[in-house]
């Protein structure tokens, strides 16, 4: 996998680069926006990561340009400038994902890597997740476990698909309130709590999603 950084302060830019170095990723970087465009049109990538405010060209047009010539390349924004206009004109301009900086090094992998899979070239399994016993048909949003087949509502769906993609990996309620709920605060209620026991009702026993006291949730592997 490789993977272009548009990053103009340096610290980051080796801070980032050493953390994708460390996931096996092939990283090349870019500190301005020109010199980051005509990589971008240049190279074969798989991931583009690109910062907003950028010496020569702006991070935006560098999105802009960059979308309009390859609309399936995924690039997740790294902006100091986390105010919501600004997210939401990078979605509008091809952004796939946007973390605000200052940002957590897990963080930026992790919404990496679940770009990535997006990404993966269809294959025979392209509709189906599974870990253990548990399988999820992506067309039909069913969750089959042994021979028992079950609908999920979106929620539900959401849940365990995220559950799937971290599958072994313990998930805080925060995160699954970002990632499945687009919430970036927590509304004080129980909703992930709910939603994990329906899911667990209608999955039987044999689907292992367990409670890690005090951390999050993880879906066994097996
Ligand atoms: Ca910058």
């Amino acid at each position: 996998m490789r993977i272009l950084l548009i990053e103009d302060e340096a610290r980051i830019q080796s801070f980032v680069r050493r953390g994708l170095e460390a996931e096996g990723y092939g990283v090349v970087t870019a500190d301005d926006g020109p010199g980051g465009l005509s990589l971008a049109r240049a190279g074969e990538w798989d991931l583009v990561v690109l910062d907003l405010l950028l010496p020569g060209m702006n991070g935006l047009r560098v999105l802009q340009e960059l979308h309009r010539e390859r609309p399936h390349l995924p690039v997740v924004v790294l902006s100091a400038r986390g105010d919501l206009r600004t997210k939401l004109k990078g979605f509008e301009l091809g952004a796939t994902d946007y973390v605000s900086k200052p940002f957590a090094l897990d963080e930026l992998l992790a919404r990496i890597r679940v770009q990535l899979r997006r990404t993966v070239p269809p294959g025979d399994d392209e509709h189906v997740l599974h870990a253990g016993p548990v399988l999820l048909d992506l067309a039909r949003r069913q969750a089959r476990v042994g021979d028992l087949v079950t609908d999920l509502s979106d929620r539900e769906f959401r849940l365990l698909h995220h559950l799937l993609l971290h599958v072994g990996e313990v998930i805080s309620r925060e995160r699954l309130l970002a990632d499945v709920w687009g919430y970036d605060f927590d509304p004080g209620s129980n909703v992930v709590d709910v939603c994990v026991r329906r899911l667990r009702q209608k999955l039987g026993p044999d689907a292992h999603i367990e409670t890690i006291r005090h951390a999050g949730y993880r879906l066994a592997a097996a």
